[in-house]
């Protein structure tokens, strides 16, 4: 029997505020632990929560870019729970009355396009952090840190549209790109500012209703996403085939081991008794403030996409993922303005410099090449100052040394031939080196002719301008 996943993401993703969502500390990263705190944030009696508009523009923002309507009316809940790094003993976060609800974001995976619909988005804030003894001496102690209690924080939640761990992860990259455009958030993963929970599901194929489904936690990159969700799909799809029966719970998966464990069952899920948060008043968004952040929004992906197509008529495989993020994107023009090929800049980007990047999982604005270096680079291949193949070398020393083309092509000596004496005389060389060649070649058989090319090309280390290799070696064989 052939099996479906059926996917839904959570994602909370950290607000760039400068403030907390409810007070005026800092939401600054890596400071001295409890530097950052005040009575509202460690949830003294007394103190008084005041919301932070900032923190509202920018979710109000993220709805607009995904399509969502904009609620005129939302209401922060008390979501109640003990846990050591929740002073409060409660998180406020919208639950029944969120902020934005019912737009969708638009993936392109394997080729196809498809509308992931998002059906809500909300704020809440963030809890604190435990640390269990990093160091020696406090090996046997846990100590918790109140500086990210109260930070501002948004969730995503998608529907279930999702239908692999590849679309999960094109849906995840698309969000965070839209994040970073909106720059209201950095997106980050592995620092913890972009997390992501997902429910998954499989059935037959040919069935309409959804299987029981698990909730996956403790995923901390985008390959720990789709990696988990294979695993557990697979796992899924064995339970059915032995005839038995999926059970809801909450699953963590496990780095180390490549599996998904169990946590807790559905018997166990917390009971959080959600309730109004009487300190504070409903979340009022007018029509003119709605239509103010909307005036504000930049240019965001899909219609950066849309611009590079037409302006530069580059291939919509290309715009995507030139414009997949911001830096790239940037980039991606900066090298335009500088060598106005566009198609040509295009294919070195998406040759050599991503998979350099892909290889040392660095991203964009981390690149050694600078968008100058590329571009002086393309102009020497133009000017026929080096070979379009040792611009490959060029470009891969560039991209370790961070060094500019015109010293490497100096200091290595690799500078195009484009003396006719001197590939002349890689030539004879050749041809007395391999007689019987020579003599075939005479009596007709011309495919012999790469041969000789490639021999001329060993000898000059392939710098002979090719054009010229060709046109001399064939004066030359026919004697
Ligand atoms: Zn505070």
């Amino acid at each position: 029997m052939e099996y479906e996943p059926i996917i839904g993401l959570e994602v909370h993703a950290q607000l760039l505020t400068r403030s907390k969502i409810f007070c005026s500390c800092a939401t600054a990263f890596g400071e001295k632990p409890n530097t950052l705190t005040c009575p509202v944030c460690t949830g003294q009696p007394g103190s008084l929560p005041v919301m932070n508009r900032k923190a509202a523009e920018f979710a109000i923002k993220l709805g607009l870019a995904t399509s969502c309507r904009i609620a005129p009316y939302s209401l922060f809940a008390r979501k109640n729970y003990f846990y050591p790094d929740l002073p409060k003993g409660y998180q406020i976060s919208m639950y029944e009355y969120p902020l934005a609800e019912d737009g969708f974001i638009e993936i392109v995976s394997q080729g196809e396009k498809k509308r992931v619909k998002i059906i809500r988005i909300h704020m809440e804030e963030d809890a604190g952090k435990l640390k269990h003894g990093e160091t020696p001496e406090t090996e046997s102690f846990s100590y918790v840190d109140f500086n990210r209690t109260g930070v501002p924080l948004v969730e995503i939640v998608s529907g279930p549209d999702i239908r692999s761990p590849q679309e999960a992860g094109d849906y995840l990259r698309k969000l965070r790109s839209i994040l970073q455009y909106l720059e209201i958030s950095s997106g980050n993963m592995e620092e913890g500012n972009f997390r992501c929970d997902a429910n998954v599901s499989v059935r037959p194929k040919s069935q309409k209703e959804f299987g029981t489904r698990t909730e996956l936690k403790n995923m901390n990159s985008f390959r720990h996403v789709e990696k988990a969700l294979e695993y557990e799909i697979k796992r899924q799809i064995a339970i059915l085939e032995d005839g038995e029966e999926v059970i809801q719970e909450t699953r963590l998966w496990d780095v180390n081991q490549g599996v998904t464990v169990s946590m807790r069952g559905k018997e166990e899920a917390h009971d959080y008794r959600y309730f109004p948060d009487p300190d504070l008043v409903p979340l009022k968004v007018e029509e003119k403030w709605i239509e103010e952040i909307r005036e504000s929004l930049p240019e965001l992906p899909d219609d950066k996409k849309e611009r590079f197509v037409e302006a530069y008529g580059i291939p919509e495989y290309d715009a995507e993922i030139l414009t997949s993020t911001k830096a790239m994107a940037n980039y991606y023009e900066e090298c335009v303005r500088l060598f106005p090929e566009p198609k040509t800049v295009s294919n070195w980007m998406m040759g050599d410099l991503l998979r350099e990047l892909k290889r040392d999982e660095r991203e964009i604005d981390q690149c050694p090449v600078t968008p100058k270096h590329l571009t002086e680079m393309l102009l020497m291949v133009k000017k026929g100052t080096i070979s379009g193949k040792i611009a490959k070398d060029v470009f891969e020393e560039m991209y370790r040394t961070g060094e500019g083309p015109g010293k490497i092509v100096k200091d290595k000596g690799w500078t195009q031939i484009v003396d006719e004496a001197e590939i002349e005389k890689a030539i004879e060389i050749t041809m007395q080196a391999n007689p019987k060649q020579v003599e075939d070649y005479r009596k007709g058989k011309e495919k012999l002719f790469g041969f000789f090319v490639g021999e001329v090309m060993k000898q000059t280390k392939g710098k002979a301008n090719p054009n010229l290799v060709n046109e001399l070696l064939k004066k030359k064989l026919k004697g």
